[in-house]
């Protein structure tokens, strides 16, 4: 038999959400009579907007036909969606990266777990914790973050998230040479502050470190003094990478399409000492191992940044903001502490009884068949929270949070 790389070897137990999902597929078969209503995983339930749609039958016929028909695309993306990104996600803003710093993909996910395989195994990776799972399972993959114990690894530098400190991690004592930094957050649904922002963009820029900085949830931020980029930010562009999705954006987690900005400006180094430029290394890599998202599917992700488009995909985020302001009300009126939820997605509850994630997960299943996602699972400081979601239907989320309270 081959042997197993020891880094996979040492992964900790299964993925949350697939452990989310083996316990309720259990619950399902043992009681067939309950309907779950799920408030877990963070995925959409609006269709896909009716601008992307058509743009996704005109694309699809131009396939058909071998005047337009479309063969392997560039691996970076095309030109007239990096354009339309650009156009509407950066440069209203003053931010002065270019077109050609921007790489489709197709998706977040796949980005975030791939761009740490640029760098070497002593690389030290700062995280907050709680923490979207990606980012700790990629770099445990590959190797760098040392041995397991009581759910923390050795070599990872863990940043608690916690009320106490209002959801903003402090700097590091040890310095990283990566900082994975998540805003609007998963899990919390809390944001960092501008000033707390520029506090991360100062320590990477005087300790040589990179910002891999998530903005998956944009779209959801509705505070007018909230940065909606890193790169708003002076002199970002020299150490931060920007990770977005149309996923919870525009309804394409089925569809799948991300982009992440890479600028020219930001530098890594060899082990001899040269100075490479990180663009022109994640270019390299994804020439040589992605060929690229589906032309109609950019097609369809063009359409997100148009006019009409983007009137439609603000009525499904506005269903989604009207969920997360449902569940906090009611979460509160119960006496519950919830945070989030304003900025985001996701409302991060305290579970009520000082109860342990796993357990209060498990009783609002066996209880109510209603799905959350234990906090504990996100990190250490996640314990006795769990993650509510906002991206059921309205009846879903208004039938759920009356079983919750029916338990409570
Ligand atoms: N980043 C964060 C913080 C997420 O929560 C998610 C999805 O849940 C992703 C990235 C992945 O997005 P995508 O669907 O584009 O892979």
């Amino acid at each position: 038999m081959p042997n197993l790389n020891p880094a996979y070897a040492k992964l900790a137990g299964s993925y949350l959400f697939s452990e989310v999902a083996r316990r309720v597929k259990k619950h399902k078969a043992e009681h067939p009579e309950d309907e779950v209503i799920s408030l877990g995983i963070g995925d959409v339930s609006q269709p896909l907007a009716p601008a992307v749609i058509e743009a996704l039958h005109t694309a699809v016929d131009e396939m058909a036909d071998p005047a337009t028909f479309r063969g392997y695309g560039p691996e970076q993306g095309y030109a007239f969606l990096r354009e339309a990104i650009l156009a509407h996600d950066f440069a209203p803003r003053g931010i002065s990266i270019t077109a050609d710093e921007i790489f489709i993909s197709d998706g977040a996910k796949s980005d975030v777990g791939n761009f740490q395989e640029m760098f070497g195994p002593d690389t030290v990776v700062a995280l907050t914790d709680p923490v979207y799972p990606v980012y700790e399972d990629s770099n445990a993959m590959a190797g760098r973050t040392g041995d397991y114990a009581d759910r923390r690894w050795s070599n990872i530098v863990y940043l608690p998230c916690t009320a106490e400190n209002g959801f903003e991690p402090a700097l590091p004592s040890r310095r990283p040479d990566f900082i994975y930094l998540c805003c609007p957050n998963n899990p919390t649904g809390t944001m960092i502050s501008r000033s707390g922002l520029e506090k991360w963009v100062e320590y990477a820029r005087a300790n040589g470190s990179i910002i891999l900085f998530d903005a998956a949830y944009e779209v959801f931020i509705r505070d007018d003094a909230a940065l909606h980029s890193i790169y708003e930010i002076p002199g970002a562009d020299e150490v931060a990478v920007e990770f977005r999705s149309l996923s919870k954006t525009a309804g394409f987690t089925g569809l799948r399409c991300a982009y992440l900005v890479v600028p020219r400006k930001i530098r890594a180094v060899t082990p001899d000492g040269a100075e490479l430029n990180l663009h022109d290394m994640w270019l390299r890599r994804q020439s040589t191992k992605y060929n690229g998202c589906p032309y109609i599917v950019q097609r369809a992700a063009e359409a997100v940044f148009t006019e009409p488009g983007r009137t439609q995909i603000m009525k499904a985020v506005a269903i989604y903001r009207a969920n997360a302001a449902m569940m906090l009300e009611e979460f509160r009126s119960l006496g519950l502490q919830a945070f989030g939820g304003e900025n985001s997605p996701y409302i991060w509850l305290k579970t009520p009884d000082g109860m342990k994630s796993w357990d209060f997960f498990d009783r609002l299943l066996e209880k109510g068949a209603v799905v959350c996602t234990p906090g504990v699972g996100f990190g250490l400081s996640g314990e006795g929270y769990v993650r509510f979601t906002a991206f059921a239907s309205p009846e879903n989320t208004r039938r759920a949070l009356d079983r919750f309270k029916n338990i409570l």
